[in-house]
């Protein structure tokens, strides 16, 4: 019989994963995103109230493996994953992507935080957000000289001197390279997300010799198994299955 597998998601990797799993499995979500509705699997959504809160509901729904495939930027649910798993005594598997490499003609900057992020970004006109949305709380802090375009899943009204721009990847490449066209954009700022779906955006900085500053990724814990491909974890999974 398959194990009752508890996967948390928010990744484009968890969602092929959860469309691979049996009914007696569960699909978490934080819900900030979309909740897809045909899934084979249970579907469950919003937090479990910390590492705690997470190693109960593991106790109270029986669950055998728990699989963390969450972003590799959200360092809470992870380290959640990782103690509930010690507190509950059940396997923690985890995919761990790997970050982008830079390659040859890349100039990419790495940043720790926020406050770093905007003195690295004094001498730009132009940046291009891509990081989320944390700097929709900064629009008021916006330098004279600068224009912002801030891309994140959901679009809000212009404000002076910036616009923002609702969209979710995968994006193509002829697509990143009219918007940065638009925009003018002169500086990209980016998470190392490692996603296939959000790289072109780098190709196009590459082409036109534009600098990346790129969010330094969190620390993860360590667990059970860590993958790096979706489908190493499928196939470990196979022949536990067997
Ligand atoms: P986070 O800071 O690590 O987590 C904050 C809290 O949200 C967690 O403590 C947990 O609440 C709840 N949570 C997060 N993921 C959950 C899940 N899969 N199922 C149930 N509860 C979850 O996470 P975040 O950075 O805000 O990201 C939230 C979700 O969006 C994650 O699932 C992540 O995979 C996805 N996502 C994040 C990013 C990013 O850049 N951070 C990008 C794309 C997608 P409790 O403590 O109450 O359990």
């Amino acid at each position: 019989m398959s194990p009752r597998i508890l996967l948390l998601g928010g990744t484009t990797e968890a969602l092929r994963l959860a469309r691979r799993l049996g009914p007696e499995s569960i699909y978490s979500l934080a819900g900030l995103g979309r909740v897809p509705d045909d899934l084979p699997c249970q579907v469950r959504v919003g937090g479990f109230g910390g590492a705690e809160g997470l190693a109960a509901f593991i106790r109270e729904q029986g669950i055998e493996l728990l699989l963390d495939l969450t972003h590799p930027y959200a360092a809470q649910i992870s380290a959640n994953a990782a103690r509930a798993a010690e507190l509950s005594g059940v396997a923690c598997w985890a995919l761990r992507r790997p970050g982008w490499q830079a390659g040859a003609g890349d100039d990419w900057r790495e940043v720790d935080d926020w406050a770093e992020l905007v003195a690295a970004l004094e001498h730009f006109q132009r940046p291009l957000f891509t990081l989320g949305r944390e700097p929709l709380e900064h629009l008021h802090e916006i330098p004279l000289h600068q224009h912002w375009t801030v891309r994140c899943l959901t679009a809000q009204q212009a404000v002076p001197r910036a616009e923002i721009i609702g969209a979710r990847g995968p994006f193509a490449l002829d697509e990143e390279r009219a918007l940065f066209a638009r925009l003018g954009t002169d500086v990209l700022i980016s998470k190392n997300s490692g996603s296939a779906s959000t790289e072109p955006k780098l190709q196009v900085a590459r082409e036109l010799g534009l600098p990346v500053l790129l969010l330094r990724r969190p620390e993860l814990p360590a667990v059970e198994r860590e993958f790096a491909q979706l489908e190493d974890l499928w196939g470990a999974l196979q022949r536990r299955l067997v």
